[in-house]
């Protein structure tokens, strides 16, 4: 009787252990997606401000100047398309995470 109740503590002993790895896993795991997920807020952030940064171009370019690295800055006559600025808001547009020129 005695060595029974002795081998079930010493069982339950054994899957508490089990269990407090687990946790310890667990643990390591919740740590590794607040790291993940801090990231990707960061990431996020830097997209929203370069998706602000691309309006604002979007809108000059509307409102007849160029946004071209060649003409930056400089009145469109006539409200003429530039291919250089088409091609540059359009890349922008296109991936917020691809690197500027
Ligand atoms: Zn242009």
């Amino acid at each position: 009787m005695g060595i029974e109740v002795l081998q079930l503590v010493m069982e339950l002993e054994a899957k508490l252990k089990a269990i407090l790895e687990e946790i310890q896993e667990l643990k390591m795991y919740a740590y590794a997606l607040e790291e993940q997920n801090e990231q990707l807020r960061e990431k996020l952030y830097a997209q929203q401000q370069q998706g602000t940064a691309y309006d604002n171009l979007a809108k000059l370019y509307e409102e007849g100047f160029h946004v071209c690295h060649a003409h930056f800055g400089r009145f469109r006559p006539q409200n003429e398309d530039c291919l250089f600025c088409l091609s540059f808001l359009h890349k922008n547009n296109k991936d917020g995470s691809e690197r500027r020129e």
